[in-house]
């Protein structure tokens, strides 16, 4: 507590704040570990089509920790970046999804392709587009399966530097998906100057469809831009059955969410996909 007033001036850390400064020092010291021992672990979120019917999954880290259990991206991913250990969890990531991307594809669908999650910092890393060239050969996996999402703030961070590196992504074959769009930014003119395929409405907009005007303005206006530009639109964070029928109704082409599935381990990944493996059944079952 921060107390301004009263006698001179004086800060007291609350046990809360103690206990979340211990618990991030914990993460950050412990951070090496993982990575050299790969304490880390890919859960698979569903992207479904219209129909209901899964077309890919994407690719969501999480850290299995001796001592703390599953700590979730959100508290980890920011330390990651703070302490220049992102690179080495991106590599993880891209060798892991690679390397497991050929398991859904001949368990289920060799069409699936999975979106792997890139940060601010990644852009600026000169060697990564060499590593990904690289582990695609390992794997021999088509490029054209594999999807790069990258928020719009950590895109437009170094613009030229994002442009540059997704440009020879896409040059290779992968998609590129614009995550989190319509919280970031004012300006949209970028948006022509960039090579991206799909953009991503947050799920902040999503979650309020039906008791805000506002946020059904901007979903709006988020889908006429994408298929002005001809781009596809993912909506994230679906959880009822409204919100899908609604964003269906207004040409949304790709969904994902609690509705469908949350994000799951392999196993549980490739399970789900045999369960919704044809077009229709599953969105009567879940109608
Ligand atoms: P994101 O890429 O926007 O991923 C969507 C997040 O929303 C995921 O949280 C997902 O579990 C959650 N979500 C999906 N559907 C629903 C829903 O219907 N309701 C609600 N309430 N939430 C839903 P998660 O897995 O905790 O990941 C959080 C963020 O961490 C991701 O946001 C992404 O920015 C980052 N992240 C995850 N994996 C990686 C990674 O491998 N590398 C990097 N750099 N970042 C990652
Ligand atoms: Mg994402
Ligand atoms: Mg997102
Ligand atoms: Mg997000």
């Amino acid at each position: 507590r921060s107390k301004a007033k009263g006698r001179g001036t004086y800060t007291v850390f609350t046990p809360d704040m103690v206990d979340a400064y211990k618990r991030k020092l914990s993460l950050a010291n412990s951070m090496d570990q993982a990575v050299s021992n790969s304490e880390f672990v890919v859960y698979y979120q569903p992207k479904v089509a219209g129909t209901g019917r899964i077309i890919g999954f994407e690719a969501l880290i999480r850290w299995q920790h001796p001592e703390l259990g599953l700590v979730m991206p959100g508290e980890f991913i920011p330390i990651a970046e703070q302490g220049g250990k992102i690179s080495a969890i991106t590599r993880w990531v891209i060798d892991r999804v690679c390397q497991e991307l050929s398991v859904l594809q001949q368990q289920i669908d060799s069409r699936f392709r999975v979106s792997i999650n890139l940060s601010g910092h990644d852009l600026r890393d000169a060697g990564l587009f060499d590593t990904i060239h690289s582990v695609f050969e390992r794997y021999q996996v088509e490029p054209e399966y594999i999807e790069f999402e990258v928020t719009e703030s950590a895109y437009l961070e170094n613009f030229a530097l994002s442009n540059k590196f997704f440009r020879r992504v896409s040059n290779m074959g992968c998609a590129i998906s614009l995550d989190d769009f319509g919280t970031g930014y004012s300006s949209l003119s970028y948006l022509t100057q960039i090579s991206i395929d799909t953009l991503k409405i947050d799920r902040q907009f999503i979650c309020k469809l039906e008791t805000s005007e506002r946020s059904r303005l901007v979903t709006g206006t988020i889908i006429d831009l994408a298929k002005r530009l001809s781009l596809t639109i993912c909506a994230e964070g679906i959880e009822n059955h409204r919100q899908w029928e609604y964003l269906l109704e207004h040409g949304v082409e790709h969904f994902q969410g609690y509705l469908f599935s949350e994000p799951v381990p392999l196993a549980e990944a490739t399970e789900l996909s045999q369960t919704f493996a044809r077009d229709t059944s599953q969105r009567m079952a879940l109608g």
